[in-house]
């Protein structure tokens, strides 16, 4: 999926999420994110693209995707939940030394279930279980494609209303 319909997702996700709550075990209920969960959200969400090479982080840090590809290839090990779990047990570990809300991790770890959600909607599909199992989840969305546009563009037009509407009680 290309950069923006991540952020498209993205963003009806947070919407959503910011009108409701849900309680993850361990790291708390997630409701209201803050400054600093809301930048980790979207670096969760920007995150697993960093083994393509075409990807925006990949073309504003090229040396991040030479790090990377050393170790998987795209959408291998780093469109996997296993990592999500990884990185998001390494992120609650450092807000707890710090005696920052661990729910700002869990927001990490949305991020990342939405872009690998999103990923599974194209043919290329997302691997979730790797390196344990090569199950591979698939959808008909080429990347690229004018239907991923429509699709990025009705999922972003959705947010805008669900914020129009609940307008006053966001603020
Ligand atoms: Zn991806």
């Amino acid at each position: 999926m290309m950069f923006k319909s991540h952020l498209s997702f993205g963003l009806l996700a947070y919407v959503l999420l910011f009108m409701n709550s849900i309680a993850i075990p361990f790291l708390g209920t997630l409701n209201r994110p803050g400054m600093v969960a809301t930048v980790f959200f979207l670096i969760g969400l920007i995150l697993p693209d960093i083994d393509s090479p075409h990807s925006h982080v990949s073309r504003k840090v090229p040396m991040v995707h030479s790090i990377t590809n050393m170790f998987t290839r795209h959408r291998g090990l780093v469109h996997s939940i296993f990592t999500g779990i990884l990185i998001t047990i390494g992120i609650g570990f450092l807000l707890n030394l710090n005696k920052y809300d661990l729910a700002i991790a869990g927001w990490f770890f949305i991020g990342y279930l939405i872009h690998l959600s999103t990923d599974a909607l194209t043919p290329h599909g997302v691997k979730p279980f790797a390196p344990f199992s090569p199950y591979t989840i698939r959808g008909p969305i080429r990347s690229g494609s004018n239907h991923e546009k429509i699709i990025s563009l009705v999922v972003y037009s959705a947010a805008l209303l669900l914020i129009a509407r609940n307008f006053t009680t966001l603020l």
